[in-house]
């Protein structure tokens, strides 16, 4: 396999450390010690994901708008080279996120907004209000000069009262796009509002085409996994070159840790890597539309 595969896409975590309490969020279980990455360490990821040509998203189990070297981080993704965006809760789109977000400039906004049920949006986000953050949407969107590049995320859980279609008809309405995902039980951390079904994972396919940085450096699994416990390497210490070949022999042999044994991340059972590493940015986009609608079939 193209060592460029397992960095196809890049989740960097530029911290772990949040405000929202999100019910479906399982932060209360990490385990993983509290931080912001530091922007040597950045410039030094960002630079080697430019050459392979990925596609960064900012996220993780924090809000990467709390990282307080907030301009070096700018200055370092302006001159990276890279395609990178970031990911962000509804409520968390106050005015002073709002401007943060435009000096980033990102290609691309995720903002996860899972109900358009305001007595759902609620239960999910305790304290928030649905007509407040779809107000501060229409201001990210007007700041930024329109929708292009702003995609939502509506995580789908249990107990919500809207039908799938309805969702995606609000929301095209709108003129934005819209993903609808499956609430997953995050590496079993979260219970009762999952809608997917746990499964031995033998070979991942999130694995060998996404890797998730912790804002320490270190390469793990993937983000379920909140205690740490599945480090690949440690960034700091070796090249995403000899990162990439770590993983490349993982994928030799059935997944190795304990979390994947029950997994019902829909992303897993993505298929492995066909095909060379798509040469353009175009390539890398189709392609990367494919991944997404069949994580979504
Ligand atoms: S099988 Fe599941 S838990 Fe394991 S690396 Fe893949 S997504 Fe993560």
């Amino acid at each position: 396999m193209d060592k460029r595969w397992p960095f196809f896409t890049v989740d960097v975590e530029l911290t772990n450390i949040c405000e929202q309490n999100c019910r479906f969020c399982p932060r209360e279980k990490l385990t993983r010690p509290s931080g912001f990455i530091d922007t040597q360490l950045l410039h030094s990821i960002m630079r080697q994901l430019a050459e392979i040509g990925s596609r960064v998203t900012f996220c993780g189990m924090g809000n990467p708008l709390l990282h307080p070297q907030w301009a070096e981080i700018c200055t370092i993704c302006h001159a990276s080279g890279v395609k990178y965006g970031l990911t962000i809760q509804a409520p968390a789109l106050i005015e002073a996120n709002i401007s943060k977000i435009c000096e980033l400039r990102p290609a691309f906004i995720e903002v996860s907004f899972p109900s358009i049920d305001s007595g759902h949006f609620a239960r999910i986000y305790p304290g928030e209000n649905l007509a407040s953050s779809l107000n501060s949407l229409n201001r990210l969107v007007a700041a930024r000069g329109s929708a292009r590049g702003i995609i939502i995320t509506a995580v789908r859980t249990t107990d919500d009262p809207t039908e799938p279609a309805e969702t995606l008809a609000f929301w095209q309405q709108k003129g934005l796009l819209v993903r609808i995902q499956q609430c997953h039980s995050r590496g079993g951390n979260l219970h009762g509002q999952t809608t997917t079904e746990a499964r031995r994972i033998t070979s991942c396919g999130l694995f060998a085409t996404h890797s998730f940085i912790t804002w320490q450096g270190l390469l793990l699994a993937c983000c379920h996994d909140l205690a740490g416990a599945t480090a690949v390497a440690d960034l700091r210490q070796l090249s995403l070159d000899q990162a990439a070949a770590a993983k490349i022999e993982i994928l030799q042999k059935p997944m190795p840790w304990p979390i994947c044994a029950n997994c019902d991340e829909p992303a897993a059972i993505r298929p492995l890597p066909d095909r060379p590493f798509p040469a353009t940015e175009k390539a890398r986009s189709r392609y990367l539309k494919r991944l997404c609608a069949s994580d979504q079939s």
